[in-house]
């Protein structure tokens, strides 16, 4: 009987948890809060993540630990790592947590980044901007998610709003902390990401593309297979395998991509399950949680072939009626167990059809009756063109 230990214990632990049950695995999860839902299916140690009291007792009562969050303090999944195996490595990891170790390994893999200056001070911010030019995004280094952490510089000066000066006053007192980065601003045709995995011997696979369309910097909607041409989705695919090697990655992790004139620039690496990988639960032969959990307990890797077309989409804040996604055949409904909150990712559901044109019909019933039509649309116009 294999226990995996879960560090953070939010949805994606959850979910990892749901899908490695009848795989015959344990799980523990620690969390900062008594509430994290995961809780809900799996026992807990409550504990701050820098506290070694709760990290010992997790470690004694796991066979191998993961994460379910990225922000995990990287001294303490190193502590973990001298007690328990743990996958993702903390180096792989620290790597992720920070936006210019990772993309300055994106350069040295020859994989395309949108242009990026570290910034610690005003002077530097306003060299950085520049040398990259205006649009341009100010980001913290570490500790930013879901669009957080941001702040987009529209002008090198003036007193509207998004000069450099205003970026300074957003995040300025971030740069002692967690450090900053500016990057070029990508005026994208679209997003994609690629979810993959490496066990624990090397072998490497891959889901196809998935599409993704964020609304504020979250997640809203995502489509899979992307609408993309081979050579396109192969370079992804070389992309992600070179990152996974590289760094050794063993588990689940997505890179998320903006396609800009046929080239795919790469934003960021996810250490983890990810969001634009949830619509595997349904829309694949193994989800990218049990597969994670596979690669985990060293269990051999399940076929990531997909099972028709899926569009998943994310409940934000608080979750909708669930009769209009159920009544569809291939409706599924996924409430993660959280109270509602402005701006929190609550649930979400995945529409999936062997028929392209039938789930961008039934995207449009459920979006016509819960009033997400400027949620749908994008998903369908694709599906259409
Ligand atoms: P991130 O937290 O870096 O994943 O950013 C969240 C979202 O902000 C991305 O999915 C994009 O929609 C947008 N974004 C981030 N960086 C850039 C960029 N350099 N150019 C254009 N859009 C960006």
């Amino acid at each position: 009987m294999i226990t995996v230990g879960i560090l953070g214990g939010g949805q994606l632990a959850r979910m990892l948890a749901l899908s490695g049950a009848p795989l015959g695995l344990r799980f523990l999860v620690m969390d900062t809060s008594p509430d994290a839902c995961a809780g809900q299916f799996a026992p807990m140690v409550v504990g701050d993540y820098r506290d070694e009291t709760a990290l010992a007792e997790f470690a004694s009562r796991v066979d191998v630990a993961t994460f379910d969050f990225e922000n995990v303090p990287a001294e303490s999944a190193r502590w973990l790592a001298e007690r328990v195996p743990v996958f993702p490595s903390p180096r792989a990891l620290a790597t992720a947590q920070d936006r210019l170790a990772e993309k300055t390994l994106f350069r040295e893999l020859g994989i395309p980044v949108p242009d990026f200056v570290p910034v610690d001070s005003r002077e530097e911010l306003e060299a950085a901007v520049a040398h990259v030019g205006a649009p341009c995004i100010l980001k913290t280094r570490r500790l930013g998610y879901d669009g957080k952490g941001q702040f987009r510089i529209r002008q090198t000066r003036g007193n509207g709003g998004a000069s450099v000066d205003d970026a300074w006053e957003a995040l300025g007192a971030q740069a002692e902390k967690v450090g900053l980065i500016v990057e070029a601003f990508v005026p994208f045709e679209r997003e994609l990401s690629v979810v993959a995995m490496r066990g624990r011997d090397g072998e490497f696979r891959s889901w196809p593309l998935t599409e993704n369309w964020h609304v504020d910097g979250v997640l809203s909607a995502s489509l899979a297979p992307a609408r993309v041409d081979d050579a396109m989705a192969a370079q992804a695919l070389g992309h992600a395998q070179r990152l996974a090697d590289a760094v050794g990655y063993v588990g689940v992790f997505a890179l998320e991509l903006f396609q800009r004139d046929g080239v795919l620039l790469a934003n960021e690496l996810a250490p983890r399950v990810h969001n634009s990988g949830h619509w595997t639960i349904e829309g694949s032969e193994t989800s990218q949680f049990e597969n994670h959990m596979r690669a985990v307990a060293g269990l051999p890797l399940g076929d990531t072939r997909m099972l028709g077309h899926a569009c998943m989409l994310n409940w934000i804040g608080a979750m909708p009626d669930p009769a209009p996604v159920l009544a569809e055949s291939g409706g599924h409904w996924h409430d993660y167990g959280k109270a509602p909150r402005e701006g929190r990712k609550v649930g979400h559901a995945t529409l999936r059809s062997d028929d392209p044109a039938a789930l961008a019909q039934a995207l449009e019933r459920v979006g016509a009756t819960l009033g997400r039509e400027a949620q749908v649309a994008p998903v369908v116009a694709r599906l259409r063109g």
